[in-house]
């Protein structure tokens, strides 16, 4: 049974799939391990690190993609590569099924198995296999940090002989994995910090991290589905939210966004005259991009400056941390292909609720209805 990890091509991408220690266990349970020369590298891994934990090196992608029997891999291959990949072979990744299932068609088509790292079911058994947490650990840090570097202030209160330094003062909105490991970075830092979401379950979360959190009254509405994400608000609590959060941003130095609906649209919490009432110098991340944004002004993967405010609008902060990124990812990786090997073979437990729900597509059939739905509705829309 051959596991490859190849170099990932897509423009901007600095991580990898698994690290040389994932690959020593997996070579101890009988698999064959071969890394594409270079792999690794943009991640601070060296070749060398792959061979001495015991895979073979080939600079022969074409071959690599061909051998394949496990394909871990950060990102869906172009569809070039998709064709290489040999029927049967199970690959893992973000293949963002949801967002672009289309993307995905030649792999389904060559019989490819397609596990979505995005589905794998939110269980305590699957903790160690979420990867979307993994990452949004890293985006919140890297938008604090990121803030911080282009704030005209300084973060922590500094009381100097030339005069008291004020902390800046942090909004975080969307106090989910993201929001809260920025507050906590924020809090590190020294800045005062007030945070926003509809849950009121993260109320609790923020306050254990020193923030404030801010109530909005929103009649008894049900916020939460039962798997415990927000649910799409009507209008009308949205405009409530929106209200508070103008209110607060007016006075904020730093504004971070990470407010999302599991397979919706980012909601719209920060409108245009919002931001016209932000003071000059007012720095805004909007994690949210990826899914639309949370501020109208988002332009997602831009940078923009309107009326003396920043807007950040990141896709992949992650790749700005390739180590980390990658070391947490390839835990991920390695707990899920506990799941699927078994002395050192293909072990597919389809019964399994973590393996039925992230998979996308099984000899040659897209599996999972919502990518089926997708898929359909492109097709009508065509
Ligand atoms: P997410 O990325 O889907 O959303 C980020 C945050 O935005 C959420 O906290 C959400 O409530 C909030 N939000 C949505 N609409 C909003 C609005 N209109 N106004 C303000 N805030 C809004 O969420 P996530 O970070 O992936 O996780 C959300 C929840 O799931 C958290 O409770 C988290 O602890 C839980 N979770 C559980 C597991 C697990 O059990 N394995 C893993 C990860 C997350």
């Amino acid at each position: 049974m051959r596991l490859v990890i190849v170099k990932e091509a897509a423009v901007g991408e600095t991580r990898v799939a698994l690290l040389p220690d994932a690959i020593k266990n997996l070579i101890a349970k009988g698999l064959e391990v071969a890394v594409e020369a270079g792999a690794g590298l943009a991640s601070g891994i060296a070749d060398e690190a792959y061979t001495l934990a015991g895979a073979t090196l080939s600079t022969d992608r074409t071959a690599l993609l061909a051998s394949a029997d496990i394909l871990p891999l950060v990102n869906a291959p172009a569809a070039e590569d998709q064709r290489k990949i040999k029927s049967g072979c199970v690959a893992i990744g973000f293949f963002r099924p949801l967002d672009e299932p289309t993307g995905l068609l030649p792999a389904i088509e060559s019989g490819v198995t397609l596990f979505a790292v995005e589905l794998v079911p939110r269980i305590t058994r699957a903790q160690a296999m979420d990867a979307l947490s993994s990452m949004a650990t890293v985006a919140g840090y890297k938008a604090v940090i990121l803030a911080a570097n282009t704030l005209p202030r300084l973060f922590p209160m500094l009381m100097t002989a030339a005069g008291t330094i004020a902390p800046a003062r942090v909004f975080v909105i969307g106090a989910g994995v993201a929001g809260l490991q920025a507050i906590a970075t924020a809090r590190r830092l020294g800045a005062v910090v007030e945070a926003y979401d509809v849950r009121a379950a993260a109320g609790e979360q923020v306050r254990s991290l020193g923030a404030k959190f801010l109530d909005v009254d929103l009649g008894g509405l049900a916020t939460e589905d039962k798997g415990g994400y927000a649910k799409e608000l009507s209008e009308e609590a949205l405009e409530r939210g929106r209200d508070l959060i103008a209110r607060t941003a007016k006075t904020a130095d730093v504004i971070i966004t990470t407010a999302q609906v599991p397979g919706r649209r980012s909601p719209l919490l920060i409108r245009r005259d919002a931001v016209e009432n932000m003071r000059p110098g007012t720095v805004l991340v909007d994690l949210a991009a990826a899914g639309g944004g949370n501020c109208e002004l988002t332009k997602p993967g831009e940078t923009q400056v309107h009326n003396g405010v920043t807007l950040f609008a990141p896709l992949n902060l992650p790749t700005t941390v390739p180590g980390h990124s990658s070391q947490l990812y390839s835990r991920n990786i390695a707990n899920f292909l506990a799941l699927i090997v078994k002395d050192g073979a293909l072990n597919l437990n389809m019964q399994d609720e973590i393996l039925s729900g992230s998979c996308v597509a099984h000899q040659g059939k897209v599996v999972n209805p919502r990518v089926a739905s997708a898929l359909e509705a492109l097709a009508v829309s065509q």
